[in-house]
């Protein structure tokens, strides 16, 4: 990482970095958890944006999580020479699954040499109260624990129109209840949410900041194949953001983030052979020195426009 990009992004390496005194990598991973989106518990196709092979690596190899694991720490150790890790439970819903379950795989996650922590990426509307308090278990053991909640817009009917299956009220009851127990929540938005535009997102960060948020994921939609929304693509009735929009948007979001809220990332990707537009997110680092640049180019950095953090911003110790 540059020097200039470290003064401009409080990012969640940059943290983590600084807390072990060492780089931590997260290794992604996909326990084979499925979601209540998708099996008719809360809703029947799941988000009209997603397919999960376009945002896990491990979706659906199948590999055993030892091998994932393994092969995460062999290929990241491989690059960077990173020697402590998060086992970052990715793909689908995980926590959607019975505690005794979700403590078994948990475990062994952490169990595995030079894991530290874990990250949990669920939907806000599943995380039942037993999970939150094994969470907050690990924390109270010295471990590294995230939990990642997919909020994606405060606005209910953006939500509804994407088939979330929830709402923002389910978010903030997980959000609160986890935070009372002291377990740091990372919230992902995703910008170019059918139906909405820069108020909207704007809009949704005041809300989730007004809440208190401890990290935050900001997530370009993408059109990947077998989607509702590829079939919305094809019809000409969503279009995708640039390139050029996206970095100038989340430049202005970054703007106004707190440097206490932890940017765990500031845009996504998909693979190729899933990937139908935009084109930019086939990799993420016309995105990442997009905003980098316009940072600069801004003589700016996150958190130059934000208000403090009074607004119920309570930090996670
Ligand atoms: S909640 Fe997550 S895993 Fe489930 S359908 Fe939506 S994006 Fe996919």
């Amino acid at each position: 990482m540059n020097q200039d990009r470290a003064a401009r992004l409080h990012s969640f390496g940059r943290a983590m970095r600084d807390k072990y005194g060492e780089p931590v990598h997260k290794i992604a991973l996909d326990a084979g958890f499925t979601c209540p989106n998708r099996d008719g518990t809360r809703g029947i196709g799941g988000c009209t944006f997603c397919n999960n092979a376009s945002f896990s690596p491990n979706a659906r190899r199948r590999t055993s999580l030892d091998e994932q694991l393994e092969a995460g720490r062999r290929a990241t150790a491989g690059v960077s020479g990173a020697r402590k890790f998060i086992a970052y439970f990715q793909a689908y819903t995980n926590t959607y699954e019975r505690v005794e379950v979700l403590k078994a795989l948990y475990d062994r996650a952490l169990d595995t040499p030079g894991v530290i922590g874990l990250s949990v990426g669920t939907r806000p509307d599943c995380v039942a109260d037993e999970v939150l308090d094994l969470l907050a278990a690990y924390r109270r053991a010295g471990h590294e624990v995230w939990l990642e909640l997919g909020l994606q817009s405060a606005f209910d009917e953006t939500l509804r129109r994407v088939n979330r299956g929830h709402g923002y009220a389910e978010y903030v009851a997980t959000l609160r209840a986890a935070r009372e127990l002291n377990i740091p929540v990372c919230c992902h938005l995703i910008i170019g949410l059918p139906g909405e535009d820069e108020a909207h997102y704007h809009a949704t960060l005041n809300a989730v900041l007004e809440e208190g948020v401890d990290g935050l994921k900001l997530h370009p939609l993408h059109v990947v194949k077998h989607t509702r929304l590829a079939l919305d693509w094809k019809r000409g009735e969503y279009a995708a953001l640039s390139l050029f929009e996206y970095v100038r948007i989340a430049a202005d979001l970054i703007e106004r983030i707190p440097w206490e809220v932890l940017l765990h990332r500031i845009t996504a990707t998909a693979p190729r052979d899933v990937l139908l537009a935009p084109d930019w997110c086939a990799g993420k680092w016309a995105a990442i020195n997009g905003i980098e640049n316009e940072l600069a180019r801004r003589g700016s950095w996150q958190g130059r426009r934000s208000r403090a953090l009074a607004l119920g911003g309570r930090h996670c110790a």
